[in-house]
C-alpha cells in the first residue's frame, strides 16, 4: 500500500491556513509502515479535483482526502469522488439522526444542505465523527482505497486515531490483531538512539520498530501482529524490555504522555510541591505546568526574574554571585532554585537562566543554559546545556530539560 494525501481547500492555496492535516496523516502513516509518496493540494474546484484524483490513482493505491465534507456549496469532495469512481451516495441513517438531534438540541432549523453531510459512498466503511457532523469513510474497489476525512483538524485527528488507523491496518492484514505502543525518550538524539538499537531495528519484523523525532524528543512505535491479542501484547513487552536494557535511562513515558505530564503525575503521586524561578524561559515553564487542571495543590508559584535587579531584589541572588560568575552560571542557577524553594516553602525549586539569542550575552554563546534544581534537604544540582537552534526552540527545549531533570533526580 502506498499512499497519497489530497488536501482540498482554496484556503490552503491562498496561504490562509497551513496543511497540518497532511503532516498529521503522514506522520501516523509512516509509523504504521505505510509509505506516503505524494502530498497534493487542490482548490475547491470539481474539475481540478478530478484531475488530481486521476493522477493519484496512477501512482498510489491509497488516496486519503481531507476537507470538503461539509454542507456548503464549496464542499464538493464526496460528489466529485462518487461521480469519478461511479459509486452512488446514500443516506446514512445514523449520521442523519445525529445531525437532526444536533439541530433539535441547538434549537435551530436544519436546512436541506445539512442532509448532504449524512450522504456516504455506498458500501463504504463509515468512520464516526465524534467531534462534528460529517462522517468519514473508507471505500475500496479492485484497484484502490479511498479514505475521506473532514477538514477541521479537531475532527480529523481523533477520527483517524480512533477509527481510520485501525480500518487501514485491518485492510493490511485481515487475519491478525494489531497492537501498538509508543515509547517516549528524551535526552538522547535521534541519531544516537538509532545507533544504540540499530541491530534491533534491522532484525525486527514483528513487532516493527518505527522511530520518530520531533521537538527534541524521540519516539519509538512498536507494532505487533498476532492472531491473539494477548500474544501481540507479549511480543511488544519482550521487545520493550530489550530496548530498555540499552536506552532505558532516557525513557520517560508511553503513548500520549508528555514530559510535563509525567512531572505532574510524579508531583501528585508523591504529594510534593514545586516553585519556579524563570529568567531565560520567561514564565513558559509555569505556563505549561498550569495547563494541567488541579495543579494548584502542587504548584505554589514562581518569579520571572529576567533582569539582574529582579534576581537580586525579588530572589535575593547575591550581588557577589552576579559580579563574579554572572547571571548565566551554575552559581546563579543554584541560588535561584534554592531561594525560590525557601521563599515559597516548597519541596522542589527549579530555575532557568541562559542565552536564548540571537546575540551572545555576558560573553557566553547563544544556547548556553543553566538549570538549577533544589530538593528540600539535598544539595542543589545544576545542569549545563549547550543548545543549538532558534530563540524559540532554545527556550522550548530548556523547559523540556527542566522536566527531564526533575524526573531523573526526583527519587535519587
Ligand atoms: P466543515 O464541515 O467545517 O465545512 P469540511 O470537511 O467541509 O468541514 P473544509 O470546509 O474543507 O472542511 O475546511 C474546514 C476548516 O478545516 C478550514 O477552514 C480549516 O480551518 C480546516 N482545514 C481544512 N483543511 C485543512 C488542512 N489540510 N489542514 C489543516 N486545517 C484544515
Ligand atoms: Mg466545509
Amino acid at each position: 500500500m502506498r499512499a497519497e494525501i489530497i488536501a482540498i481547500g482554496s484556503e490552503l492555496l491562498l496561504g490562509q491556513i497551513v496543511n497540518t492535516n497532511a503532516k498529521f496523516l503522514s506522520q501516523h502513516l509512516a509509523e504504521m509502515g505505510i509509505p506516503v509518496y505524494y502530498h497534493t493540494v487542490v482548490g475547491d474546484n470539481a474539475d481540478r479535483l478530478k484531475q488530481a484524483i486521476e493522477i493519484a490513482e496512477s501512482r498510489s493505491s491509497l488516496i486519503i482526502f481531507t476537507g470538503g465534507l461539509g454542507p456548503t456549496k464549496d464542499d464538493l469532495t464526496k460528489d466529485t469522488i462518487a461521480k469519478h469512481i461511479g459509486v452512488e451516495l446514500e443516506l446514512h441513517e445514523q449520521a442523519m439522526n445525529m445531525i437532526e438531534k444536533y439541530f433539535q438540541k441547538a434549537n435551530r432549523t436544519m436546512t436541506e444542505n445539512n442532509r448532504k453531510q449524512a450522504m456516504v459512498l455506498k458500501n463504504a466503511t463509515i468512520l464516526s465523527n465524534d467531534y462534528g457532523m460529517a462522517p468519514g469513510m473508507l471505500y475500496k474497489n479492485e484497484t484502490h482505497y479511498y479514505m475521506l476525512l473532514p477538514g477541521p483538524p479537531k475532527e480529523l485527528e481523533p477520527m483517524f486515531m480512533q477509527y481510520g488507523r485501525d480500518a487501514l491496518l485491518n485492510e493490511l492484514d485481515e487475519q491478525q490483531v494489531i497492537k501498538s505502543k509508543v515509547l517516549r525518550f528524551f535526552g538522547i538524539g535521534e541519531a544516537q538512539l538509532e545507533t544504540e538499537i540499530e541491530d534491533i531495528i534491522d532484525e525486527q519484523s514483528n513487532p516493527t520498530v518505527a522511530p520518530l523525532a520531533s521537538n527534541g524528543e524521540v519516539k519509538l512505535r512498536l507494532t505487533a501482529k498476532h492472531m491473539s491479542e494477548q500474544e501481540a501484547d507479549k511480543l511488544i513487552q519482550a521487545l520493550e524490555e530489550k530496548i530498555k536494557k540499552r536506552i532505558g535511562q532516557y525513557l520517560y513515558g508511553y503513548n500520549d504522555s508528555s514530559l510535563m505530564g509525567e512531572v505532574v503525575r510524579l508531583l501528585k503521586s508523591h504529594n510534593k510541591t514545586i516553585s519556579i524561578a524563570e529568567s531565560l524561559t520567561g514564565g513558559s515553564f509555569s505556563a505549561e505546568l498550569t495547563s494541567f487542571p488541579g495543579i494548584s495543590e502542587n504548584f505554589f508559584g514562581g518569579i520571572v526574574c529576567y533582569s539582574n535587579e529582579a534576581k537580586k531584589d525579588l530572589l535575593h541572588v547575591q550581588q557577589n554571585t552576579l559580579d563574579s560568575s554572572g547571571a548565566i552560571s551554575s552559581e546563579c542557577a543554584a541560588e535561584m532554585a534554592v531561594n525560590i524553594r525557601e521563599k515559597l516553602k516548597t519541596d522542589i525549586g527549579i530555575s532557568f537562566t541562559g542565552v536564548a539569542g540571537p546575540d551572545p550575552s555576558e560573553g557566553k554563546d547563544v544556547g548556553t543554559v543553566w538549570i538549577g534544581l533544589s530538593f528540600k534537604g539535598r544539595e542543589p544540582y545544576t545542569f549545563p546545556l549547550q543548545l543549538a537552534g532558534t530563540r524559540q526552540s532554545i527556550r522550548m527545549r530548556t523547559t523540556k530539560y527542566g522536566c527531564y531533570y526533575i524526573l531523573k533526580h526526583f527519587l535519587a
